[in-house]
Parts: structure tokens; sequence; C-alpha cells
């Protein structure tokens, strides 16, 4: 349900066309209490719209799997509260890897949230301890920061977005700075070999948010997994 809510949050974002009951795109319909359903209500329409015919997309199931993956893999890896702030994690890292994925944006509000509830968990007295968070929070966004600063002064053009930065020290302040090389080495890896399997060009983009933060929840998920 949480996935369904950020397939929905995700998908509407780039439109700014949020709020109210949620409708078909194709033909504007309010949908029916049955047809929210998450996941098996597309598997039974065929990803399609039973009025209009028109195709659902693959991504909103996607995210709505993913976000069941999330809540499952955060409850085998660990128990109690700290599954729950770990589920918190990998679910709003899934909206910003989506909503980055969509349209090349990691919104403020997203990322502020994700800082806010990791500087929380640490108050609250999940490991790891508050000063490690504090590090990683500056670290993490200092480091890209001075990254994105040093490539625009360089080649006169944008490298990294603003809100790579953010969400890397949102990372920090959850997972601690120790976690952080980790985590830029395995998303830098998977872009990587996005850009191989993909032929990318030099002047193409790739989203480094969502490329982040699938790596920062397997961080954590190795973290806690005992
Ligand atoms: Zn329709």
């Amino acid at each position: 349900m949480f996935g369904s809510f950020i397939a929905t949050v995700a998908v509407r974002w780039p439109a700014s066309a949020l709020g109210g009951r949620s409708w078909c795109d194709g033909c504007g319909r309010t949908l029916r209490a049955l047809e929210l359903i998450p996941i098996l209500i597309w598997l039974v329409l065929r990803g399609r719209c039973s009025t209009c015919g028109a195709r659902i997309g693959t991504l909103h199931p996607a995210i709505e799997l993913i976000g069941a993956v999330i809540g499952m893999a955060a409850g085998v890896a660990a128990t109690g509260s700290l599954a729950v702030a770990g589920a918190v994690f990998g679910w709003i890292l899934l909206l910003a890897g989506a909503i980055d994925f969509v349209a090349f944006r990691l919104p403020n509000p997203v990322t502020m949230a994700l800082a806010m509830l990791g500087l929380a968990t640490g108050v609250a007295g999940l490991a790891p301890d508050l000063t490690d968070r504090a590090v990683g929070g500056v670290a993490g966004f200092g480091t890209l920061w001075l990254i994105a600063a040093g490539y625009r002064r360089l080649r006169g053009r944008m490298g990294l977005g603003g809100g790579d930065a953010k969400l890397l020290g949102a990372i920090g302040l959850w997972l601690g700075w120790r976690a952080l090389p980790w985590v830029v080495v395995v998303a830098c890896l998977m872009g990587l070999g996005w850009a191989l399997l993909r032929r990318m060009r030099a002047d193409d983009r790739l989203p480094l948010g969502t490329l982040l933060a699938v790596a920062a929840f397997g961080m954590w998920i190795a973290l806690n997994l005992r």
C-alpha cells in the first residue's frame, strides 16, 4: 500500500497533478475502490483501464512491488522499531529514486524529510550514534557539493544535480559516515554498468539519485542483517 501511494506521487510529481481520488489518465474516470488494490488489479486488468483500454504502464506496479519488497526486506533484516525505521528509510528512498528516475529531479521536501527522519532515529537511540550520523550528513552533502562545484568550474556545465548532494547528506544522517564510501562506490558501479548496457554517450544523463537510493537501502540491509 505504501508502494502504491509512492507510485502515484512519483508518477504524478512531474505533472504536479496531485490531490483528490485516483483517476485514469486515459479517460479521467475516478477509480473504484477495487481498482486501487496494488499489483493484483494491474494483473487482473492486464495493465489496461477497464473503461477506455488505456495502458496503465509497468512503472506503477513495479514501484508497488519494490515497495512491498522493501517492507519485507526490512522485516527480515531487523525487528521492532528498527525494522519500522528501515522500511520508512527504504520507502522514502524509493520515492526519491522513482522521481529522479522519471523526472531527473530530487525534490527538496523529499530529501529534507529523509534527512530529518535520519536525525530523529539517531535521537531515538538507533545505531549508528548521533556523532557518526552528523559527520555522515556533513560529509555526504559536502563531498558531492564540492564535486559538483568543481566540475561546473572546470567544464562550464552541470555534471551533478544539487539534489544528489542533499540526498547523500540525508543518507549519511541514516547510515553514518563509515557507510558512505560504499554507498557511493556501489552507486557508481551500477551507473557505469547502466551506461555500458545502454551504450550511453558523454552527454547522456543518468539519475544518480536513483542509484544512490538503491545502494543506500542495500547498505542498510547489509548493516542490519544478522
Ligand atoms: Zn480509462
